[in-house]
């Protein structure tokens, strides 16, 4: 069973192996496959081991043999898409047509956060297409992806004393993960070399995901650095790691018999995917013209950022020199190649821009919200030769995230008791949600307590190890032992230190933060943890800042900052929190997944009106930070969208007038029995409403109402 992630969302499979050895559980940051090589160790005394013990212990046994049947049941079980299949044969569409091949998705992605053990990805884009996967996985999509292996995966993060970075690169032992050794190898020509890259796989339940590995003996020095870390290193490594990723993954795909009817490009990264296999149709014999054709039917762009420095550029010289061999088959010269990822073919001096080439080559293109797809349509109007956005052929699927990974198992206790006791496979379409409604207040009420209390005990320890490695003095890891407050209305800020998303804003006025902060009897209290990119100078001085502020004496024990936030860290954090904060600068926050995530349990949004948050919020699910309409009632508004400073003043003054007129006042509202009923009567809103639009079950079913062509299933 650890074999394969399935277990990476299945809470009772966690149990088990933690019980295996929960020291080894805990130091492997959760990896089933250290836990038991832990329990298979000989003692030195007596010879024997833990598993030894273990299988003569018939409450051991009777935990083993549940998980097994829940294992059995769910690769036996049929999927909502065996029964849509099903269906449609019966109304006699699909399936037959003869030559007609089933359904295969292939889905590119430069980065995968399937668990906390496996850390090849740096943010929200894995952790989306993570979920992607195991969503895939639970509905019976048929989907296989590609990624690639990177020894290094991001970086580890540590604040020094004075709240800088330090950027760490531990090198993980493969052996604790359950990669599986494909024994194919694929050849991939980049620049005048041919690389070897070894293919691996993880399988995510049904879904295989194949990753490229080229640290081989038999490349050169400088090809092995391809997949060494993720991010990392100058534009042109990370070009030919792209090249890499979109020519070689095809490769892959070929060599292991995978036959996709159609290529899911997540973010441009992989756009290169589509020339290699415009190549494929030439050597088919089709024309240009059909081959093009062909190409852009069976092509899925989903584009995932309006920042610029989010869509990677490069100069057609360095491309030309990386891709050569492909040029030549494709019967293409350097300009040739640059049009097709330029805004403005011919423009000589326009770099080559992957999502431009992923525009261009995908007949079907989507953004991750109703907002980001309205953006895009502006941002891209040229590409498409477009006078108004209107025309343009972007469209949208909203971003969601998966139930059973974020889902804190306290939660999922409760909610099989009020809501549903399954939830794999789960039909997208059924009102699960709103059962909640009937859950007591006094439930729901404890549950919040439960989850803030174990987030609270969580934090206090990590703060005190934090403390221990920097060498800080007794009575300060005594501090932190008893940092924060378990009552407290706990504020969680957690994501990637990327400026646009504004981690600071809230210190905007530290002293009217701090009054509110410490109020009597209405304590508040925040806990941040995100990575800024080693590059992103900015980034790192945002989480210098926030480090510096939590040691200040009017916020020392009421900011905590973690270090390395993981999907761990992410989990307790979304879970624990009763407001997650979200303050980008609109509209650059394509979506957003983190804030989903707090409503399955309960927890309130707190969030300008960017990403996904205007279709989520429904007046009475959470709070919009409004800086316009507050800069409107102070008869200010001119300033905004000229001047940043402006528009930060007015968004952090809207976000204080909440807090302290809103938010604190209706927490500490309470009934004889300490029951904040109208605070709850929020957090019912936010888990009836969110859950079930804004996960990724939802998420897959809308992309296959995109993907399938009636005959092919
Ligand atoms: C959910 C999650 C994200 C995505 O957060 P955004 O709000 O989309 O930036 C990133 N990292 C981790 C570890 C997460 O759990």
């Amino acid at each position: 069973m650890a074999a394969n992630l399935w277990w990476s969302w299945q809470p009772e499979a966690q149990r088990l192996f933690a019980s295996l050895d929960p020291i080894a559980w805990r130091a492997s940051n959760h990896a089933p496959l250290v836990a038991i090589s832990a329990a298979a160790q000989i003692r030195a005394g007596d010879g024997g081991c833990r598993l030894d013990e273990l299988i003569a212990d018939a409450g051991f046994l009777k935990r083993l043999a549940k998980v097994e049947e829940l294992h059995r049941d769910y690769f036996k079980s049929s999927t909502w898409f065996d029964r849509l299949r099903k269906a449609r044969r019966r109304a006699k569409v699909g399936a037959a047509g003869k030559g007609m091949r089933r359904m295969r998705v292939a889905y590119f992605c430069s980065e995968y956060a399937l668990h906390e053990s496996i850390p090849q990805y740096s943010g929200g884009l894995g952790v989306l297409a993570g979920d992607h996967l195991k969503s895939a996985s639970d509905l019976g999509i048929p989907l296989c992806a590609v990624g690639l292996l990177y020894k290094h995966g991001y970086y580890r993060q540590e604040f020094r004393q004075d709240g800088t970075t330090r950027v760490l690169y531990p090198e993980p032992d493969f052996a604790d993960w359950p990669l599986q050794n494909t024994g194919v190898e694929i050849e991939c020509p980049i620049g005048s070399r041919t690389v070897r890259a070894k293919v691996w796989k993880l399988d995510v339940g049904r879904v295989p995901l194949y990753l490229l590995d080229a640290d081989l003996p038999g490349n050169k020095p400088d090809d092995r650095k391809l997949t060494e870390g993720l991010y990392k290193g100058e534009p042109e490594l990370r070009l030919r790691q792209q090249i890499l990723l979109g020519v070689g993954g095809v490769k892959a795909l070929v060599a292991v018999g995978e036959k996709p009817t159609l290529c899911h490009l997540n973010e441009g990264h992989a756009a290169f995917a589509n020339l290699e296999r415009m190549r494929m149709e030439l050597e088919a014999g089709r024309s240009m013209e059909k081959g093009f054709d062909r190409l852009r039917q069976t092509s899925l762009f989903t584009t995932h950022t309006p920042v610029p420095a989010g869509h990677d550029r490069y100069e057609p010289q360095m491309v030309a020199k990386w891709l050569r061999p492909l040029m030549r088959e494709l019967d293409l010269n350097m300009h040739g190649l640059a049009d097709l990822g330029r805004e403005t073919p011919g423009d000589k001096a326009e770099p080559l821009c992957m999502t431009v080439l992923a525009l261009r080559t995908c007949g079907q293109v989507n953004g991750v919200a109703s907002l980001h797809g309205q953006v895009s349509r502006e941002m891209w109007k040229k590409v498409y030769g477009k006078e108004q956005s209107k025309d343009v052929p972007i469209s949208h699927v909203t971003n969601g995230v998966h139930t059973q990974t974020w889902l804190a198992p306290e939660a999922n206790e409760l909610y099989a008791k009020h809501i549903t006791p399954r939830w794999s496979g789960i039909d997208p379409a059924q009102p699960w949600w709103d059962k909640a409604k009937k859950i007591p207040d006094e439930e729901l009420w404890a549950l919040r307590n439960t989850l803030r209390h174990n987030l609270i005990h969580f934090v206090r320890e990590r703060m005190s190890e934090q403390m221990l490695r920097r060498g800080a003095t007794a009575s300060m890891i005594s501090d932190a032992r008893h940092t924060l407050s378990k009552d407290a209305l706990t504020i969680g800020f957690a994501r990637r230190f990327a400026t646009y998303k504004r981690a600071p804003l809230i210190f905007k006025d530290a002293a009217r933060l701090e009054k509110l902060m410490q109020a009597k009897g209405q304590a508040v209290q925040i806990i941040f943890a995100g990575k800024a990119h080693p590059r992103d100078e900015a980034g790192q001085a945002y989480a210098q800042k926030i480090y510096k502020m939590a040691q200040k004496e009017g916020f020392r024990g009421s900011v905590a900052v973690l270090e390395e936030y993981d999907m761990h860290i992410g989990r307790m954090l979304t879970s624990g929190c009763d407001v997650w904060l979200n303050t980008p600068i609109r509209p650059h926050e394509a979506s957003g997944t983190s804030g989903m995530k707090p409503p399955l349990h309960g927890g309130l949004n707190l969030s300008i009106a960017d990403g996904w948050w205007p279709e989520g919020f429904n007046g009475k699910n959470g709070w919009v930070i409004d800086g316009d309409k507050w800069a409107v009632l102070q008869g200010r508004t001119r300033a905004l969208s000229e001047s940043g400073r402006a528009r930060d003043e007015a968004d952090a003054s809207a976000l204080y007038e909440l807090l302290e007129n809103v938010l604190v006042p209706l927490f500490y509202d309470r009934n004889r029995s300490g029951i904040p009923k109208k605070w709850l009567k929020l957090c019912k809103q936010s888990l009836m409403s969110i859950p079930a639009e804004f996960s990724s079950h939802r998420m897959l079913v809308d992309y296959a109402a995109m993907y399938m062509h009636e005959r092919e299933i």
